[in-house]
Parts: structure tokens; C-alpha cells; sequence
């Protein structure tokens, strides 16, 4: 019989395997608190339940294939899984200063892990290289939660700092939303690596049908939606999938998603030079968000091999921003981080796979 990811059980499920029950946390603990990397290693579990979980179940589902470190501080990671197959994943540390009671300047740093949920896409965006080169298959909730747990460990940060989760890695999260919902609930486990559904965001293309499920399923995520165009014809020139689910279907399923009353959708706009970057386009779209608590978030284009695209005029990215904040619309410019590095998604499998 070949053995199990153990990563991939929520604590309940684990407390119905292992007898007796207690054990599931603090098998939780040992796996997602202290980082050990054996079952040897779990001292208050009896040598005998040991060598029964060293029979049936590993550990780590993936390995680190290659690693590129930016000089802007973000780490982007190539995780090789079981199967030989490769995904990616990247740390973005920021660096912060708070001013103390004591007046005192406080450096702090805060890291966003973003995550791939599937090897491949199916969506076939055509600014994305990882789209270009299809779907293979979803990942486990274990390979999802993995990439965090691996990270930490990787960059020893501590067990009860603060992290944030993007899904915007690479695949559709709401494509394997099954292991999605699992890895979300795994993650906010108090007795593992205790990260509130509230820092937890899950990014789609815009699948309407499975943003009301995952609405439903009311797990305190916040959302964010790459929107990228205001009309219909542009997104599906970008996003081939608006042909099954078009803008109007996905504001009217935002209109529904549950959002915490100190939270906003975030929408992603994608702005690339002379198709979307015109005041024209940032009227349309302070007009498709009224009546919701938005974010929108202006990100350079970045070209990579291949892409006919070409990176906005900072100009004309700081006008749009202008023009929907004169009108109630908050939004913030993200520049790509590692622009020295394979920053694109999809682009360090894609530089390995060709060497
Ligand atoms: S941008 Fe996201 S949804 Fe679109 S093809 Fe790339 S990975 Fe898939």
C-alpha cells in the first residue's frame, strides 16, 4: 500500500484516524508549530503509534527544486512534488516602520506567501505563461499547505508570526475548490499555523458559478477577482474564460460574497499599454463598481518571452489611479516585485523546463 500525505487531513479528519484523539493536535503541532521533519522527532507520541505512522503516511510532499532570490527581498520558490511534476511559490517579505507609544520607530517586517493551487491552468489567460502551457492536474491540500509550511521553515520564521496567503499562484483556486476549502480551514487551525481566514485571499478569473459556492460556504476569506478589462470583448481577447462567465455574471456574484464589515473585494486590474490604460477604461469602471466595497489594484504589466503586451506608462498608470479615487473608488498601484527575477508566474518553471 502506498503511504499518505499526512498534511493533507484537517485535525478533525486525523483525530477520526488516530486513536486516541488528542494525538491530532498534537501531531498538528509537532508538523506546524516546531517544523519537525520525521516522525522520529515527535517525542510525546508513544513509539508505537511512531512506527505505525512512519508505515502509513510521509510528511513533505515536495522539495525544493530551485530558488531565485530578488533584490527587492522576494524569494520565488520551484517546489518539486511526488510526482516529478514542479509548481511555484513566492515569499514577499515588506519591510515596515511603525511609530511606537513611546514614540520609538519600530522596523517590523510582514510576509505574504503567495500559492499555486493546481500544476497548470486551464483558464489560458493570454498575458499568463503559465496558462500557455495548460493543465496537468489539482493539487492535494496537503501540496497546497505545504508550500507555506516549507517557506517558513525555510526562511526560520517563527511558528506564530504573522503571515498572509494569496492564492495567485499558479492555477484557478476555485477550479480545485474542494482542496482549496480544505487547505483554507487546515491553515487557520489553531493548533497549526493558525492564519485567520481573514488573511487568506483567494484570487479567481472570475468563475461566477463557484464564487457563490464559495460564498456559501462562508469561510471568511476575502476575494480578490482579476478583472484586467471593463468590456466584454477585451477580456475575452485576455481572458479567453469570460466567454462562459462575463463580467456582468461576476459583479452580480460579488454583489453576493460575504465580506467582513472592515473588508473589500479586491480587484486586480492589470494594466498594459494601449488596451486597457485609458481614462475611458477608468470611467467604465468606477460605473461596474458601484454599490460595492472595492479595492481595485493597478499592476504594471510585465513583459516576458513571448507576450505581445508591452509595460504601461507610469503616467498614464497614476492618471487612472487619479481618476478613481476623485471618484470614491479606493485603489493602490502594485509594482511586480522581483522584475530582476522570473517575476511572472509561470516564468521560473518555464526558464528550468527549457534548460
Ligand atoms: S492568470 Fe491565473 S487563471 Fe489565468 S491562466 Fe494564469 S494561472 Fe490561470
Amino acid at each position: 500500500m502506498s503511504k499518505i500525505n499526512i498534511l493533507n487531513y484537517t485535525k478533525e479528519e486525523l483525530g477520526s484516524i488516530i486513536k486516541p484523539s488528542f494525538r491530532a493536535k498534537q501531531l498538528y503541532e509537532w508538523i506546524y508549530k516546531k517544523y519537525v521533519n520525521s516522525f522520529d522527532d515527535m517525542k510525546n507520541i508513544p513509539k508505537d503509534l511512531r512506527e505505525i505512522l512512519k508505515e502509513n503516511y510521509y510528511l513533505c510532499p515536495l522539495k525544493i527544486s530551485t530558488i531565485e532570490q530578488s533584490s527587492d527581498g522576494s524569494i520565488k520558490y520551484l517546489f518539486a512534488l511526488n510526482d516529478g511534476k514542479t509548481i511555484e511559490s513566492v515569499l514577499l517579505p515588506m519591510k515596515k516602520e511603525e511609530v511606537a507609544d513611546d514614540g520609538k520607530l519600530i522596523h517590523h517586517t510582514r510576509y505574504t506567501i503567495c500559492i499555486s493551487s493546481q500544476v497548470g491552468c486551464k483558464i489560458g489567460c493570454s498575458f499568463c505563461l503559465t496558462g500557455k502551457s495548460g493543465f496537468l492536474r489539482n493539487l492535494t491540500s496537503g501540496e497546497i499547505t505545504s508550500q507555506v509550511l516549507m517557506i517558513k521553515k525555510d526562511n526560520n520564521i517563527a511558528e506564530n508570526r504573522r503571515v498572509n496567503i494569496v492564492f495567485m499562484g499558479m492555477g484557478e483556486p476555485l477550479d480545485n475548490l474542494d482542496n482549496v476549502q480544505k487547505a483554507v480551514k487546515i491553515f487557520s487551525d489553531p493548533f497549526g499555523l493558525s492564519i485567520s481566514p481573514r488573511r487568506q485571499t483567494i484570487s479567481t478569473s472570475g468563475l461566477s458559478a463557484q464564487i457563490k459556492k464559495l460564498g456559501n460556504m462562508n469561510l471568511g476569506v476575502l476575494l480578490a477577482i482579476s478583472l484586467h478589462a471593463v468590456d466584454d470583448k477585451l477580456r475575452e481577447q485576455l481572458m479567453p474564460i469570460n466567454k462562459a462567465y462575463n463580467i456582468e455574471s461576476i459583479i452580480d456574484a460579488v454583489k453576493e460574497f460575504p465580506v467582513d464589515a472592515r473588508k473589500r473585494v479586491m480587484f486586480e486590474y492589470l494594466v498594459i499599454k494601449n488596451l486597457n490604460d485609458d481614462i475611458k477604461s477608468a470611467k467604465k469602471l468606477v460605473k461596474l463598481l458601484h454599490g460595492i466595497k472595492a479595492k481595485v489594484n493597478l499592476i504594471f504589466f510585465n513583459p516576458h518571452d513571448g507576450s505581445n503586451y508591452q509595460r504601461p506608462e507610469i503616467k498614464d498608470v497614476l492618471a487612472f489611479q487619479d481618476y478613481l479615487l476623485k471618484h470614491g473608488v479606493l485603489c493602490t498601484i502594485r509594482e511586480s516585485k522581483g522584475l530582476d527575477i522570473s517575476a511572472a508566474c509561470g516564468q521560473l518553471k518555464d526558464r528550468q523546463e527549457k534548460k
